[in-house]
């Protein structure tokens, strides 16, 4: 069973530590990278090349960030394969994933492949989870502990902790601690696997890896139980097995549009559609929807008409054709009611909505049990399985909680880093996170943040932010060097200015109306306020250029 890191790291400095930081025989770096993800990995194969002293530490035993601990049976990616790698012409035009949307261990290969063309694993320190830092302000260094007692100092810190490395555990009356049998959180599957058959299963939760890990279980347990507080609004993945033929077909086909991702709202082959649903005749829409769903994956959120996120009246419209479409593939009406409901339990695609591939027909199945968490929720974790409120039990071998992430910031907050005034971030941002561009925060020198708080991350493809984001920060740090210049830090001023622009961004839409991790809503006692930038990547990057362009307007470099 796999306990959660807790939420702090405390980090006991130790006699030998100490000395070793007062005198000079700690290791001297450029940059230190944290994270070994799509993020990191960018951050060292490009620092290195242009010269920098560079090395990676990374808490798992592997590369492949998420993919490392997202192992859990059914774990896939959502984003279509062509735009989930690194577009480097050298590494695009040389791999070719065998489905559309690669499962965790084709990731895993991939990655593999990655570290053996760039020869990556060198400067990566695995099992080295960085636990604090603090700001030598004389020698404009961070230095920098993990927990096996490496301390390094660096003049740059960039974190690449990705926005779902902090599982998230909910607490009930009494927890899984008090569990007897086997339970794991999906973000911390054991590394060996599980196997389902023959069990009895609950999953809670039904997010992303809800739906993931509920459909491989609804085909191996005895008994699966499924604790559902949300009705996820999944679509529908439209899976597709591919040659290598067919792969090469569809990168040459896709190649300038995967080349222009950074100019799309979310960094992906397609765009939303400049046109609002309401401006179009009925049967254009419908037949506009049908398109969208046949092509499948996320177009029907990411490709279609823009107002889906801004007019209630047009989000209303496609909820009702995802509606109808769920509906007819569930034999029960009831429970048809549960997973469809006949009005949005939330406007659609403000929160996440998964990719399925028989999701919905699995609750046909005489194995498969729903619970609807909205009639009565959780007590406790009994030793035997589940108790809700209404004093019904549901008793289970394998307990699998699906139950997020203290997503954004949560992988930043956990680590004790200290900034100018010997704040922890966790403190300095208790009352809300504050950046400028999502990639520096005031009293923080030299810390640079890829894919975490106030940037385009959670509505961003994953490589495509390491890699356009990620390259910003490259160039920032050779800006620096060329100019003679060892500090940046972000103005108080800018990171306002940046919290104005989201909070006005994320106002005029309709994200406020979910109780979303994007909204930092899912965790208790956190703020709730949106943690990404939901303006776009063209908007985001024009005002990244802007600042560069302008000697990184809103930072202070010296
Ligand atoms: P990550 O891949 O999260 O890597 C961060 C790394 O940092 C991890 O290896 C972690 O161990 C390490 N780390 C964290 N803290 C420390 C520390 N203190 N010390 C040392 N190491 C540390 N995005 C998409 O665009 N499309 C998808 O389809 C998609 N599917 C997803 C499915 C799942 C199950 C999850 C959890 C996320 C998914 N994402 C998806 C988001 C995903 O995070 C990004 O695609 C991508 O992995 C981000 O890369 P990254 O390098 O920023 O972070």
């Amino acid at each position: 069973m796999n306990l959660p890191q807790s939420e702090t790291v405390e980090h006991a400095k130790t006699a030998d530590e100490l000395e070793a930081v007062m005198s000079d025989r700690v290791e001297e770096l450029d940059a230190l990278i944290v994270g070994a993800g799509f993020a990191g990995l960018y951050q060292l194969d490009r620092l290195r090349d242009l010269g920098f002293s560079v090395q990676l530490f990374e808490a798992g035993k592997d590369l492949g960030g998420i993919w490392y601990w997202n192992c859990y049976p059914g774990a896939r990616v959502d984003s279509d394969h062509l735009v989930y790698e690194f577009f480097r012409e050298d590494l695009w035009w040389d791999w070719y994933y065998s489905e559309r949307f690669p499962s965790w261990q084709e990731l895993r290969r991939y990655f593999h492949y990655v570290d053996q063309k760039l020869d990556l694993s060198r400067d990566i320190r695995f099992n080295t989870r960085v636990t604090a830092a603090e700001f030598d302000d004389e020698r404009r260094q961070w230095i920098v502990h993990a927990d096996n007692g490496t301390v390094v100092r660096a003049r740059f810190v960039v974190l690449c902790t990705g926005f779902a490395s902090s599982p998230y555990i909910p607490s009930f009356e009494e927890g899984v601690e008090n569990f007897a049998g086997e339970w794991h959180h999906t973000g911390l599957w054991p590394q060996g696997g599980l196997d389902f058959t023959g069990k009895r299963v609950g999953v809670i939760g039904t997010g992303a890896s809800g739906v993931q890990v509920i459909q491989e279980a609804s085909r191996q347990a005895a008994h699966l139980t499924v604790f559902q507080r949300t009705p996820v609004l999944a679509l529908p993945m439209q899976q597709q097995r591919l040659t290598k033929e067919i792969a090469h077909q569809i990168k040459q086909k896709y190649a300038t549009a995967v080349s222009r991702r950074g100019e799309t709202f979310a960094g992906f082959h397609y765009d939303l559609i400049d046109k609002s649903a309401l401006d179009v005749s009925p049967e254009e829409r419908q037949a506009k929807y049908e398109e969208l769903w046949e092509y499948g994956g996320f177009a029907p959120w990411l490709g279609t008409y823009y107002d889906l996120f801004f007019s209630k009246e047009a989000n209303d419209l496609f909820y009702a054709f995802w509606r109808d479409k769920t509906r007819a593939r569930i034999n029960d009406p009831a429970t048809a009611e549960k997973l469809a409901p006949t009005d949005p339990p939330h406007p659609f695609g403000v929160k996440r909505p998964s990719l399925e591939q028989f999701y919905f027909e699995c609750f046909n199945q005489d194995n498969v049990e729903l619970v609807d968490l909205c009639e009565s929720p959780i007590e406790r974790i009994t030793p035997t399985g589940v108790k809700t409120m209404d004093g019904a039990e549901y008793p289970v071998d394998i307990l699998v909680l699906a139950t997020g992430f203290d997503a954004v910031t949560g992988g930043l907050t956990r680590i004790d880093i200290r900034g100018t005034q010997g704040l922890t971030l966790r403190e300095k941002w208790a009352d809300g996170v504050r950046t400028y561009l999502g990639m520096g925060t005031a009293n923080y020198p030299n810390m640079f943040f890829v894919y975490g708080p106030e940037s385009p991350t959670a509505f961003c493809n994953g490589p495509t932010c390491a890699e356009l984001q990620g390259e910003w920060i490259v160039k920032c740090m050779e800006y620096m060097r060329q100019h003679g210049v060892t500090r940046i830090e972000a103005t108080t001023e800018a990171e306002k200015a940046w919290r104005k622009q989201i909070d006005e961004l994320t106002n005029a839409s309709l994200f406020p109306l979910a109780d979303s991790w994007y909204m930092g809503a899912n965790i208790p006692g956190k703020v709730r306020q949106q943690l990404n930038y939901p303006g776009g990547l063209p908007r985001f990057f024009q005002q990244c250029s802007e600042s560069a362009e302008k000697g990184y307007e809103g930072f202070v470099l010296s």
